[in-house]
């Protein structure tokens, strides 16, 4: 691969041929090439098959080949929930119960946010993503949308970014406590007006509902036909605890919970993509599933602070489930590679917990590709250019390198990519037919120096915001 990293763009009307990898396209047949080729013009993919047949079809045109013996060719993997404004907090709210987590920790950090902050906490969570194969995400709402669509653009991947909109609920800082519902949606439009498809099309704008506790009805109508309106995506916290659930019951006067009053108020859409939804019943999973709405599984955070979301049930109901990593502060990992195999392994689990009885079969390797790919894409609303290897789509890939102790020996490459694969398996990453990283290495910024700047950046960020972190063990 040393020929890409002199040369990363690929750009122009000439043809660039990947071959001899073990291509596993996500495609709607499912189709895996022993040795297969995948071949790029511009930011577009126009073959897939077999390498003897690629090289031979493009031989005449000159194509640039570039030999991937002993590598995997897979689908950009996209990560669903992502708070890319709170890298800088990673490790400031380890191991505290609900309330000091949000009220003490996280709502002092993001309101004493600056756009530079941003801006650096989105490359620095890049950095991560993209080391952890990630061509795209769906950010879950951050302060200074600007400062992160700057990041994106650098960065060279994909993103839906959603500003964090609340306009009640109690114990928010001042400065947000004053926010109206029209503020809310005329700065999202404002923002859409702005940043949509910008940086070559990666960009793109949705309306964001941090959760309901914080959302006033006419916020939630009007975002539901703000988003129509502007024909875009809403991305919201959906059913994360059971106080929420009690909560709407108490205040709504619905017999469940939160999903039931977004179907009642029609916000139950194809368009929303809703966040962990732990606590539904089985009447509300039909209710997602019939009204097509995405769910996104964060495995990691739904451990740390949620419970076990009823996935396996979901996906028999037909629901549209994909995978995501939340934020630096309910996970710290933000490695969509470890969130596939943490969601294969809970929810194997979660069938002991649930009834009493192991299923080891439960969500098998091939289900979580499909949750970190091609579901993904469906749940960005991205699914005609994204999540698969298919002739017309973007040129998004990864290339993993298996050959070390993390997954050799391979007897079935499939679950190995979800069972061993580690983010250090990931060499190489291409977005919109575009090396992003090459041998491990980001080609477009300097990764030490953003790191470096994250430690004394986050460390100014939690003095303005008050924010102290008690000492553990007996340091000396
Ligand atoms: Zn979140």
């Amino acid at each position: 691969m040393e020929e890409e990293r002199q040369r990363p763009l690929n750009g122009g009307s000439s043809i660039l041929v990947l071959h001899d990898a073990l291509i596993v396209t996500m495609d709607s047949q499912c189709r895996v090439f022993r040795n297969g080729a995948v071949a790029i013009q511009g930011d577009t993919i126009i073959a897939v098959g077999q390498s003897q047949d690629i090289i031979s079809h493009f031989s005449s045109l000159s194509p640039q080949l570039f030999n991937l013996h002993g590598n995997f060719l897979l689908p950009g993997l996209i990560n669903t929930h992502v708070h890319t404004s709170q890298q800088l907090a990673r490790g400031i709210a380890d191991d505290v119960d609900l309330l000091t987590w949000l009220h003490g920790r996280i709502w002092p950090y993001e309101s004493n946010m600056t756009e530079e902050d941003s801006y650096l906490s989105t490359l620095l969570c890049g950095i991560e993503l993209i080391h952890s194969g990630v061509t795209c995400f769906a950010e879950a709402g951050g302060q200074h949308v600007s400062g992160m669509a700057r990041a994106v653009e650098l960065l060279g991947i994909r993103a839906c970014l959603t500003q964090s909109v609340m306009d009640s609920g109690e114990g928010l800082p001042e400065s947000w406590a004053e926010r109206t519902a029209h503020e809310c949606i005329q700065s999202q439009k404002d923002l859409h007006k702005k940043h949509h498809n910008t940086a070559d099309g990666r960009i793109r704008i949705w309306f964001g509902l941090r959760q309901i506790m914080n959302s006033t009805d006419r916020l939630l109508v009007e975002t539901r036909d703000a988003a129509k309106e502007l024909n875009t995506g809403i991305h919201m916290h959906v059913a994360e605890i059971p106080y929420e659930n009690e909560l709407v019951v108490e205040r709504q006067g619905v017999d469940h919970g939160t999903v039931t009053y977004l179907d009642k108020i029609e916000l139950l859409q194809s368009n929303l993509l809703a966040a962990h939804s732990v606590w539904v019943n089985e009447d509300e999973i039909g209710l997602l599933s019939r009204s097509g709405v995405k769910v996104s599984h964060c495995p990691a955070a739904a451990m740390h602070m949620l419970g076990f979301a009823p996935i396996r049930e979901m996906i028999d109901a037909g629901v549209c489930v994909s995978l995501g990593t939340d934020g630096a502060p309910s996970n710290n990992r933000m490695s969509i590679v470890d969130e596939m195999y943490l969601a294969s392994l809970i929810n194997k689990g979660r069938e002991v917990f649930s009834k009493g009885t192991t299923d080891p079969t439960a969500l098998p390797a091939e289900t979580i590709l499909e949750m970190a790919t091609i579901n993904g894409a469906k749940s960005v609303l991205w699914d005609k250019e994204i999540g698969s290897l298919d002739v017309g789509k973007k040129a998004d890939m990864i290339v993993v390198n298996p050959c070390s102790w993390t997954m050799m020996p391979i007897h079935d490459c499939i679950s190995s990519l979800v069972y061993c694969m580690r983010s250090e398996n990931i060499t190489s990453l291409m977005c919109n037919g575009r090396w992003v990283m090459v041998d491990k290495k980001i080609l477009i910024l300097n990764e030490e120096e953003v790191i470096a700047k994250a430690q004394k950046v986050s460390g100014d960020l939690l003095k303005r915001a008050g924010i102290q972190i008690p000492t553990r063990m007996n340091f000396l």
